[in-house]
């Protein structure tokens, strides 16, 4: 089938070169997260690429998530890390899904689908120590940790955190965080048990905070060679993985005066020459950009013009610019020497990176290279 004239283009050997950054830097092993269909770059065949570059570890948000996974043969262990409902917990261990366990409540529950199924549950305490989101407060952490090493149907593999500010290097949160979790962590050296895997670092915490590092590191946006935050340092030598293309589909001249597109919040001041780019909100590009973002088309920077709709939007050309009828027009990547990043483009539509890769939706088609 003819595919439209957008696609996102996944590069995998820059995504393995950015697992080899990761790993260089920290020294332990990493958990890949690949929730969110792999932050938008698609799931299985990040999934796969990264086990085949030796990945012992994946997380993921959601069960589905997780079956998918299983489904297309991903054989490594997979920690779903998301909060779970008691009615999920017989589905996660038929899968061979490793089970966040965040209350002495849920234990109870996964214990008992456990035994009914006669096989033994994998899971990783999630321990609060200042995000507030799922997890037994590390200051009460106590019965829960005693209750999971009692358990007969139970194998503690992993305890673990979540921090909140560590895309701020100079936050004091994730110290106190990190002491809060070797607090919790103490509990297993007083029952006299052996420590199971601690992980803490997200992708902030592996830019930012080696302390963090402890057993194992779950980095995401990292991996795929995004920042956490667009001012963090770049001290680990990833590279971006995931380039958005389209092709101009429409050129014509606009008089001056003349509104473009819904609301007719933008109008050119002089005769100018403007393009149709066919991808909109309805893909995932933020209408945010309306009359903010930039593309590259022949390798200059040109703004986007009137608000974006759903399937559309347009681009200024200048009135001596020039592009035909499918040039490519790159919303995230290199053209020309130029380079768009997705961290440009999360300043421009004012939110977060993670948001602009994991809104593009699979109405695009992912090429992978
Ligand atoms: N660990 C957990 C529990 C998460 O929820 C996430 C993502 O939000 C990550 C790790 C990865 O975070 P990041 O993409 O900032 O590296």
């Amino acid at each position: 089938m003819q595919q439209r004239p957008t696609r996102i283009v996944v590069d995998l050997d820059a995504l393995a070169g950015n697992l080899c950054a990761i790993r260089a830097h920290v020294g332990v092993p990493v958990m890949a997260i690949v929730k969110a269909n792999a932050y938008g770059h698609g799931l299985v065949p990040v999934a796969r690429h990264l086990q085949q570059q030796g990945v012992g570890q994946f997380g993921v948000a959601f069960v589905e998530e997780g079956i998918t996974l299983r489904r297309a043969g991903i054989d490594a262990p997979i920690l779903v890390l998301g909060g779970i409902l008691g009615r999920q917990a017989a589905q996660l261990i038929q899968h061979d899904l490793e089970i966040t366990v965040s209350s002495l409540d849920k234990l109870r529950q996964v214990e008992a689908a456990a035994e009914a199924l006669g096989r033994k549950a994998v899971i990783h305490l999630k321990i609060d120590t200042g995000m507030e989101r799922i997890g037994v407060h590390s200051y009460s952490c106590g019965p829960l940790i005693e209750a999971a090493v009692a358990s007969r149907w139970c194998q503690i593999k992993g305890i673990y955190s979540h921090l909140a500010c560590a895309d701020d290097p100079a936050s004091p949160m994730t110290a106190l965080q990190l002491e809060r979790f070797h607090d919790a962590c103490a509990h297993f050296e007083r029952l006299s048990v052996p420590m199971p895997i601690r992980h803490l670092a997200n992708s902030g915490g592996v830019l930012h905070f080696p302390a963090t590092w402890l057993d194992m590191v779950r980095p995401g946006i990292l991996l795929y060679g995004v920042l956490p935050d667009p001012a963090a340092q770049r001290n680990v030598p990833v590279v971006p993985v995931l380039s958005l293309i389209s092709q101009v589909v429409y050129f014509k001249v606009v008089r001056a005066g003349n509104p473009v597109s819904y609301g007719a919040t933008w109008a050119p001041p002089q005769d100018t020459r403007v393009i149709t780019i066919p991808l909109g909100y309805g893909d995932g590009w933020p209408r945010a950009l309306s009359n903010r973002g930039e593309v590259l088309v022949r390798g200059q920077r040109r703004p986007i013009v009137g608000r974006i709709c759903m399937d559309q939007f347009m681009v200024d050309l200048g009135p001596d610019g020039t592009a035909y009828n499918g040039d490519d027009v790159v919303l995230i990547g290199c053209q020309g020497g130029q380079c768009i990043r997705v961290e440009d483009v999360a300043v421009q539509a004012d939110t977060i990176g993670y948001e602009i890769l994991t809104r593009l939706n699979e109405r695009i088609p992912r090429e992978y290279i």
